[in-house]
């Protein structure tokens, strides 16, 4: 295969070195399942409550509020089934926003069928909510607001100190998606009142497969969350099936490298995406989808006159979304755009690029041209 340069890091990142060299010896050294009583066994149960503490740290949350799951989905079914299986509120009510990713979508869709009454929160075209009509949807039978802190197609961020406060106020439960924030911005659990928050090891240099979910101790008081998985007593009864170790002990290397890092990344991702995002707005039609206050390392753009997937095509080896990698192979616009404001054909015209600390300056240069290039070729078609 050439060469690649990888702008898709909002749909999976590369592992980093790091972070395999301390996950491997739980593959073929210290192997034991963590629930075992003997040495051995203990051995990786002490990787676990390493892995569990750095987690935790990243959060500025306590150790016994992690439960670690298989990925972000999982921690958002969790999260929203096991609060709808546990509350005896009659007519349950359900506060979400239109430009949440898939994950909570369908798991709203899903208790839709079951009774469960949604409300889907419009944006404006930054992509923010409107706190009014936030607090106007709380009623008595809301039992839920599920928001993301960071979007994945456009890296709005909303304004998470609001919604906790609004949430708090009104008794009602919080649960934030988080999969795109963590790791990237300060998330600070101790003084923020969120009831329940889901990440994911692959958004943030760890592998596919291990994600978390976190549930505020003092939460407790108002639910009790019923499992998804039900099985060998595993994470204090709440999520069954032996531990993934190694998955495990990655994450915490790379919440822990991430906690370390996070301000020399994000100085050096930003300058890159604003470099990128500077001299792209210096070519003709091009408009950034969604407000200012973005992740550092995302750039949504609308580009006048062009089609993303012949774009993608004419890009060749960089590797750019048009949508969310989930949704993909839909010919369907992006939901989140949509929500925006933005047409049918504008979405259709629209790109994400999100960088990592692996990108350079060179790769941005050879992007821009090949993007001046290949834009210039298609609108001359
Ligand atoms: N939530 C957001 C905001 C995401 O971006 C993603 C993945 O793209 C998910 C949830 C799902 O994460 P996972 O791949 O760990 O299931």
């Amino acid at each position: 295969m050439h060469q690649i340069i990888y702008l898709d890091n909002n749909s999976t990142t590369r592992v980093d070195d790091r972070v395999i060299s301390v996950m491997l010896p739980y593959l073929n050294e210290i192997y034991g399942n963590p629930s075992s009583n003997h040495s051995f066994g203990q051995l990786s149960n002490n990787a676990v409550k390493i892995a569990r503490k750095n987690v935790a740290s990243l959060l500025n949350a306590d150790e016994n509020e992690i439960i670690f799951t298989s990925s972000a989905t999982e921690s958002i079914n969790f999260a929203l089934k096991g609060i709808y299986e546990t509350s005896n509120v009659a007519n349950k009510h359900i506060i979400t926003v239109k430009t949440e990713h898939k994950a909570t979508l369908e798991v709203c869709q899903f208790l839709e069928t079951k009774g469960v009454e949604i409300t889907y929160l419009g944006v404006d075209s930054s992509g923010l909510i409107n706190l009014e009509d936030l607090i106007n949807s709380i009623k008595n039978e809301t039992i839920l607001v599920a928001i993301m802190i960071a979007n994945n197609e456009t890296g709005v961020i909303q304004n998470v100190r609001e919604i906790s406060k609004i949430c708090f106020k009104n008794n009602v439960t919080l649960f934030m998606d988080a999969t795109q924030a963590a790791g990237k911005i300060v998330i600070d659990l101790k003084n923020w009142q969120i009831d329940l928050l889901a990440l994911s090891g692959h958004k943030m240099h760890a592998p596919k497969g291990i994600g978390a979910l976190y549930v505020n101790k003092k939460s407790w008081r108002k639910f009790k969350l019923t499992p998804l998985i039900h099985g060998g007593g595993q994470e204090r009864n709440l999520r069954g099936g032996t531990l993934s170790l190694a998955n495990i002990v990655a994450l915490g290397e790379a919440a822990k490298i991430a906690k370390e890092e996070m301000n020399d990344i994000r100085h050096k991702v930003a300058q890159l995406r604003d470099y990128l995002e500077t001299e792209l707005l210096k070519f003709n039609g091009i408009k950034v989808n969604g407000s200012m206050n973005r992740l550092f390392n995302v750039s949504n753009v609308m580009i006048d006159g062009i089609d993303s997937d012949a774009l993608m095509i004419g890009l060749e080896n960089i590797m750019i979304s048009n949508g969310s990698a989930c949704t993909s192979k839909e010919v369907l616009p992006s939901h989140v755009l949509t929500a925006m404001g933005l047409s049918e054909e504008k979405c259709f015209s629209s790109v994400r690029i999100s960088l990592s600390k692996y990108n350079t300056v060179n790769e941005i240069e050879f992007t821009l041209n090949k993007l001046r290039e290949t834009i210039y070729s298609l609108r001359r078609i």
